[in-house]
């Protein structure tokens, strides 16, 4: 696959900022609108296809070639994080290649993550992001299996227990790992999800209801 060979700050037009926008000192990486919840609170499940002032609906999911041109120098940024519209490790192998890329070109990753990437891909996959992954965001949402099914509606069994696991296997293969609740959601109790968090060794972010980022 060719690759360029020297990095330039990448002009994003707006119908690029599809799949690559800004926030703040982050660029982020939207490679997919799929993924296997349907929570509530997301803005996919509510009419919504911006978030903070972005479009995120994809006419296409874009290949990773797609994506390093965009990026350009990576050490421009604090981050690149692979979130957007959708679970990033639904589309691992082009993740992957991408993370790699921006590794080798001196830059720092992220995964934004709903967790289920092992169950999604029936294997084990922490070894291959930490390769390649400098920070996981876990969704951990919820303090007990049915206040997650009720606002996540997962389409796979076995998604809380399979998420839990995930949290607890990551600090195995990643040093920075949170796991994330938001506050607000009915039923969902912040200090048992903080304490879920802690004893699986990751540090607990807060989230606001309808705060994205
Ligand atoms: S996992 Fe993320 S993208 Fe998928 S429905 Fe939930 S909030 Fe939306």
């Amino acid at each position: 696959m060719a690759r360029p060979n020297t990095l330039t700050p990448a002009t994003i037009s707006a119908a690029d900022s599809t799949l690559v926008y800004r926030i703040e000192d982050n660029l982020y990486v939207n490679l997919t609108d799929r993924c296997t919840l349907a929570c509530q609170f997301c803005p996919k499940h509510n009419g919504c296809t911006e978030v903070k002032g972005y479009e995120l609906e994809l006419g296409q999911r874009p290949d990773a070639e797609k994506i390093i041109g965009l990026i350009g120098d990576p050490k421009n940024y604090n981050a690149i994080v692979f979130c957007g519209y959708g679970e990033p490790t639904l589309r691992l192998k082009v993740l992957l290649e991408i993370a790699h890329w921006i590794k080798a070109n001196g830059g720092n990753t992220r995964i934004n993550t709903d967790g289920l990437g092992n169950l999604v891909n029936k294997r084990n996959i922490l070894p291959e992001l930490g390769e390649c992954i400098d920070a996981l965001s876990i969704s951990l949402n919820a303090q007990n299996e049915e206040i997650y099914n009720r606002h996540c509606v997962p389409a796979l069994s076995g998604a809380y227990d399979a998420m839990l696991d995930f949290v607890e296997q990551a600090p195995h293969y990643i040093t920075d790992v949170s796991a994330s609740a938001i506050n607000g959601l009915q039923g969902v109790d912040i200090d048992a999800c903080r304490q879920l968090s802690e004893q699986r060794g990751v540090k607990f972010r807060q989230r606001e209801l309808d705060v994205v980022g």
